[in-house]
């Protein structure tokens, strides 16, 4: 950009030419009008220097036009400065040189030369203030003073006036000079202006053009008179059916009042659903106007931007459906459940308006994922969802809060509490019966029950979480009454689950804490009275929960899973300490067997052979030395596979054990096809031996039938002579129970096979 002083030198030289030749012309008047009246040698060196000066400038102005660049401003103003000055010492010599006494008209010549000069100079050089005052008193001045040199009054006056005619040029420089600088200044900002106001229209124009936003332009009558392609995009309609459209004619009227609201000089805001009549497009969009106003702030129509949020709103809104719903079921998760609940306990606390929770867990669903996979267990669920969709009511919300539990809320249960509960009871029932129908999966049919746990909100029961937690327990009293029930919530159970979670969190970390311990109870056959073997017993060595023994603490890691990495430390650890003992006591030929529990669960699952071999391959262990033991209930599975299981079992040289016989369901004809090796009478028959007669037909029965079919029995619980007595009078051939030992330690065992030589003797104490 120029500087200021450029501009105003540019003015200067762009005069220069035309001054120049003027001086020439001026020059050479005087040359022709003077010759032969003064000293003629004078006059033509002093031509000669005009020529020269003014050839220069003319010379220099061409250069300046052209090749500026060539000096510098300040190197380019000092050549104006010289060569006006020059011309201005050149003229003001005159009256020196050619000032003739005698003749007025010469004398009016030389005047009216010297006033065109300064005049000329003083209108075209005012924009270099400085220098062409300096020029107007150089070229003057000596006029003055050959005036007053002539020494008469009419010379003194004109002297005077010349003088007054200097001062006034000088003046009209300094105006004029003036009059420029605020020309230049005004041009400048209207060239400023000029460029913004062109910038502002082409940022608005690229943002018209190419901004990711709708935009459309109307007028007073809401008529649109301009949009942009994204706009035409957006609503899929062309550009000549949009502008000329009337906005107040358009069939979705929810976006109108944003958009009259412009009439009055106000912004206008929508956000929400839109429906394009053009293509029929449900959008979502989110549309500003504003209003449009000319110069003097009248409204002239407005603008207005549009966004397409659909595809946000559609993920917000699947986002907000995968936070609230359950991806497999597709019905409520705990997210949404836990605001309905929060709802219907403020309704309660307003209008005592109860509601109940039915907290519902499917029975040995673990089974169904172990066995069929998981693939057959998610349908299972997605079909359990789909059945108890169709039972609750309208208002009532069905929610899964993971695996295979799932809550019902029942909302608008009545004021009454009985009231309440009889139709919570009435639901849970519609649902154990919808349930009992046979699911068809694939290739499978499947039955399935569940346990229901019910708590209603009331006094003591009006919290989120209590009312889930009290829920949750009811459930797992259901599940201890036998499955396919339905409890109800009382204060008593609170006691009970807190002891099963401790004891679950306690498990735990059992194994990482060496709490877990093997006690050994020796079996011992009755013709001999040898220790055969021995069965482990499993100890939980504790201090977080008072007195808790197996039959407490294995159904809980059963349920929680837990017992697959029970279990295997058990065998293990058993397998380990067998040989052991069998190191140590070389010489007893007579302790070849361990006897290990395994639960129903570990059974079922698919790897268990392959695991179990794993274990013994490690440990070591002879063939046939390892007995497992199996509760009858873990056989009631199909046959076929079971069978096929006990036979791998059997394969691999190890025995099956069918422990606890005669608590479970199973008949002899039924276990008859199965290939197990011993048969463990329970001990509760065992301990009725003396005043039962029908157990001691049956403990006599199961003896016979085990020698037809070849197999051993074991009596478990012995603990009286009499027993005793019995059992070796029909022949049975292995006894197990306190009258011959309690379960010892290890340490414990070894004694004992060491003390009596591997023998039992009877425990006289007992
Ligand atoms: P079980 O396999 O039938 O074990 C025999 C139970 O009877 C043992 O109880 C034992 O201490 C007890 N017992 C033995 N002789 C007598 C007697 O003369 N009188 C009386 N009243 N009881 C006697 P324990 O050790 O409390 O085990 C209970 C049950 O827990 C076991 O019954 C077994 O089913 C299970 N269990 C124990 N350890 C394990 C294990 O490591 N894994 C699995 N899955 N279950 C185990
Ligand atoms: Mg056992
Ligand atoms: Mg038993």
């Amino acid at each position: 950009m120029k500087s200021r002083f450029e501009e105003l030198l540019d003015v200067a030289y762009e005069n220069l030419r035309l001054s120049s030749l003027i001086v020439i012309g001026i020059a050479t008047v005087l040359l022709v009008v003077f010759f032969g009246h003064v000293e003629n040698s004078l006059l033509f060196i002093w031509y000669f220097f005009v020529v020269v000066v003014s050839g220069f400038r003319f010379v220099a102005q061409a250069v300046y036009k052209k090749q500026k660049k060539r000096f510098t401003i300040k190197q380019w103003k000092n050549i104006f400065s010289v060569a006006l000055l020059s011309i201005a010492l050149l003229f003001g010599i005159t009256p020196f040189l050619f000032f003739i006494q005698e003749s007025p008209a010469y004398q009016m010549i030389l005047f009216v030369i010297i006033a065109g000069l300064t005049a000329g100079g003083a209108s075209s050089f005012a924009s270099m203030r400085k220098i062409t005052q300096v020029y107007l008193v150089i070229i003057i001045f000596p006029l003055i003073i050959e005036l007053v040199m002539q020494n008469t009054l009419i010379y003194y006056s004109l002297a005077f006036l010349t003088f007054i005619y200097l001062v006034l040029l000088i003046f009209i420089v300094n105006t004029s000079y003036r009059n420029y600088f605020e020309l230049l200044n005004s041009k400048r900002m209207y060239q400023k202006e000029k460029e913004k106001f062109l910038l502002s229209q082409e940022h608005f124009q690229a943002v018209f053009r190419q901004a990711p936003l709708g935009i459309f332009m109307y007028d007073t009558k809401f008529v649109i008179q301009e949009v942009n392609q994204e706009f035409t995009e957006f609503l899929e309609a062309p550009m000549d059916f949009l502008i000329g459209l009337n906005l107040t004619m358009l069939p979705d009227t929810r976006i109108l009042p944003a958009i009259s609201v412009t009439e009055y000089g106000i912004e206008g805001f929508y956000e929400g659903e839109y429906n394009s009549k053009y293509k029929n497009k449900d959008l979502w969009i989110s549309m500003h106007t504003s209003p449009l106003k000319d110069t003097k702030g009248e409204v002239i129509g407005g603008i207005g931007i549009v966004a397409d949020i659909t595809q946000r709103m559609r993920t917000q809104m699947d986002f907000e459906h995968q936070a609230k719903y359950d991806t497999l079921t597709n019905i409520p998760n705990r997210t949404f459940l836990l605001e309905k609940m929060a709802i219907e306990i403020s309704r309660y606390k307003r209008h005592t308006t109860l509601f109940g929770l039915l907290f519902l867990d499917l029975d040995h669903f673990k089974n169904v994922n172990d066995s069929l996979g998981h693939a057959v267990g998610d349908k299972l669920l997605v079909k359990t969802a789909q059945r108890l969709g169709k039972i609750i009511r309208e208002g009532d919300t069905l929610a899964r809060l993971g695996g295979d539990e799932f809550i019902i809320l029942l909302a608008d249960l009545g004021t009454e509490e009985h009231d309440a509960a009889r139709k919570a009871e009435v639901i849970a029932q519609k649902i154990h019966t919808t349930l009992q129908t046979p699911f068809v999966l694939d290739k499978h049919t499947l039955s399935i029950s569940s346990s229901i746990g019910v708590a209603i909100v009331g006094e003591k029961n009006e919290d989120i979480d209590d009312l889930l937690k009290h829920a949750d327990i009811a459930m797992y009293e259901a599940k201890k009454m036998g499955r396919n029930t339905t409890k109800f919530y009382k204060l008593e159970m609170d006691s009970w689950i807190s002891r099963r979670v401790s004891i679950e969190n306690g498990l735990r970390s059992a194994i990482e804490n060496g709490e877990l311990e093997l006690y050994y109870q020796p079996i011992v056959e009755f013709s001999t009275s040898n220790i055969i073997g021995a069965e482990a017993l499993l100890r939980w060595n504790t201090t977080k929960v008072k007195d808790v023994f197996p039959d407490e603490f294995i159904p809980i890691a059963e349920e929680s899973g837990l017992i697959f990495e029970i279990g295997k430390w058990v065998l293990e650890n058993a397998l380990r300490q067998f040989m052991q003992w069998r190191d140590e006591f070389k010489d007893l030929d007579t302790l070849e067997k361990i006897a290990v529990n395994i639960s129903a669960h570990q059974f079922d699952n698919t790897s268990c052979v392959a695991d179990i071999a794993s274990t013994i391959k490690t440990s070591k262990i002879p063939e046939g030395c390892l007995d497992l033991e199996l509760v009858e209930s873990a056989l009631v599975a199909n046959v076929q596979s079971v069978q096929t299981k006990m036979q791998e079992f059997r394969d691999l040289g190890v025995g099956i054990s069918i422990d606890d016989f005669g608590t479970g369901y199973s008949s002899l004809s039924y276990l008859k096809k199965l290939p197990f090796t011993k048969l463990k009478i329970d001990k509760s028959f065992t301990m009725d031996i003396q005043d039962d007669v029908d157990d001691k037909e049956l403990i006599s029965a199961i003896l016979m039938i085990a020698q037809t079919f070849d197999f051993e029995v074991v009596a478990e619980g012995v603990e009286t002579y009499e027993q005793y007595l019995f059992l070796k009078e029909k022949n049975c051939k292995y006894m197990q129970g306190y009258l011959c030992s309690k379960p010892l330690s290890a340490v414990e065992f070894a004694k004992l096979l060491r003390e009596n030589g591997g023998k039992c003797t009877l425990n006289s104490n007992l």
